[in-house]
């Protein structure tokens, strides 16, 4: 059995108090469901959360962080830091640093690499633009973002690695992937891993969906095969749709 993750991308939301008090109402939610559930505050807001999520079973990640241990780079967090307020996992490869940082390739393998030697869980999402789709390039957009971000992994380090699909089209727009979408192209997602890495790796490792999930489109979706849990944006920021969103699982 692959585990089964919720996690709520809170992005640029909630200043620190607005973030415990999200998660203040989350500790009071009744989550039903066995799936790992973890959140990502800002980055001035994690040392807080960290200290407030002590013994609530809610993981805590960043939503992102730079590939270089330590130096001369203004602004920036480093994974050593976010050891230090208590981060475990981190999100790397958004969409959204994707198109507004102009982060691919060569740069998200450096950073998946810096995260795993420090012990951190990567949750790395891609997912094709709307004319990829539109012109059927869909597959091969994901391959190779997968291959140049994740490929050059040992197969050892992939326990530490759980995949975000999310359509570029679906996030953020109300506009869902159908769960046959989904279905489809996670099963793509597992035969590309299972033939770069072998039926093990596969198997294992969690495939999320992320793309304008909410309370009332999150049964059909997790009920595929494929899919083990979401990634949730907007719907995050509100205790009652992600708990709901958690126990659709
Ligand atoms: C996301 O930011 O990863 C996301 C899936 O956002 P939303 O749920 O708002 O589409």
């Amino acid at each position: 059995m692959r585990t089964k993750i919720v996690a709520g991308n809170w992005k640029m939301n909630l200043n620190q108090r607005e973030s415990l008090e999200l998660i203040d109402a989350l500790k009071k939610s009744k989550f039903t469901s066995s799936a790992q559930v973890i959140v990502a505050p800002n980055f001035t807001a994690l040392s807080a959360c960290s200290e407030a999520l002590q013994g609530s079973g809610i993981g805590l990640s960043a939503q992102n962080m730079h590939q270089s241990e330590s130096g001369a780079f203004t602004g920036e967090v480093s994974a050593h830091m976010l050891e230090g307020v208590g981060v475990s996992t981190v999100i790397l490869g958004h969409s959204e640093r994707r198109e507004y940082f102009r982060e691919a390739g060569a740069l998200l393998a450096a950073k998946v690499d810096t995260a795993l030697k420090h012990g951190m869980q990567v949750i790395f999402c891609f997912g094709e633009l709307l004319a990829d789709r539109e012109s059927g390039q869909h597959f091969d957009v994901v391959k190779s973002q997968l291959k140049e971000g994740l490929f050059h992994l040992p197969e050892d380090a992939w326990k530490n690695v759980v995949l975000s699909y999310e359509p570029v089209w679906a996030i953020g727009t109300g506009k869902t992937a159908s769960p046959e979408q989904a279905q489809e192209m996670h099963a793509f997602i597992r035969k590309t891993l299972a033939n770069a890495y072998g039926t093990e790796v596969a198997e294992r490792c969690p495939i999320l969906y992320g793309g304008s999930v909410k309370p009332d489109n999150a049964v059909l979706i997790f009920s595929k095969p494929d899919v083990d849990g979401g990634l949730i944006g907007g719907a995050a920021l509100d205790a009652i749709d992600f708990s709901a969103i958690v126990n659709a699982i």
